[in-house]
């Protein structure tokens, strides 16, 4: 009954299945550590965040944020942090193996986010 209202009032629903794996790398994301997963419900947070770094791509007949810069500095790392914490659906992760980087993201509550465990 919700998609039905969201469908109607124009907001695109995914199903169930595609977000079940959330470590399904999107193919869109530039190679690096920090990538997002597969499913979208257009929440807008990372791109608005760090839109040199994340930026909205087409997806099918939706769009999909993706890493478009992986960080190289600190202070672009802080920003990817943020948004990565700004997915209301947990979109990013983090797959390098950096122990200040997993701690980084740990301290904002983000462990589960980061692909070889909290540090
Ligand atoms: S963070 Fe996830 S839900 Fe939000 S715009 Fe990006 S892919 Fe879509």
């Amino acid at each position: 009954m919700l998609d039905r209202i969201l469908n109607f009032i124009g907001i695109r629903t995914i199903p169930v299945s595609k977000t079940a794996d959330k470590r399904e790398r999107h193919p869109g994301n530039v190679a690096g550590h920090f990538y997002s997963t597969v499913g979208c419900i257009i929440c807008g947070g990372p791109a608005a965040v760090a839109p040199l770094l994340i930026a909205h791509i087409p997806d099918g007949d939706g769009e999909h944020c993706v890493v478009i810069k992986q960080p190289t500095e600190l202070l672009e790392i802080q920003v990817m942090i943020e948004a990565m914490h700004s997915s209301c659906i947990d979109c990013y992760r983090y797959d390098g193996s950096d122990v200040n980087i997993i701690k980084m993201i740990s301290d904002k509550g983000m462990a589960h986010l980061c692909d070889n465990g909290s540090g």
